[in-house]
């Protein structure tokens, strides 16, 4: 007999056999909704908060270009 796998609801973190359902990992369909939701709102979309290093990086980036292409052409 198969053991029943326990996960974690990635919405709700309730913690069961999730995947016996068919909105596992998700323990209902709300909570796949609930998911959904965070898509939508672009909570997951950036896989690391922007620091401002990032920023910093950027005006690198353009300030090289700068260089390669002087004004006074
Ligand atoms: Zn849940």
């Amino acid at each position: 007999m198969a053991i029943p796998k326990q996960v974690k609801c990635p919405a709700c973190k309730k913690v069961g056999d999730w995947f016996a359902t068919k909105y596992g990992p998700f323990c209902s369909h709300r909570c796949t909704l609930i998911d959904l939701g965070k898509w939508f709102n672009g909570e997951n979309s950036i896989s690391e908060p922007l620091r401002p290093e990032h920023f910093a990086e950027y005006e690198n980036l353009v300030e090289n270009e700068k260089l390669d292409r002087p004004e006074n052409s």
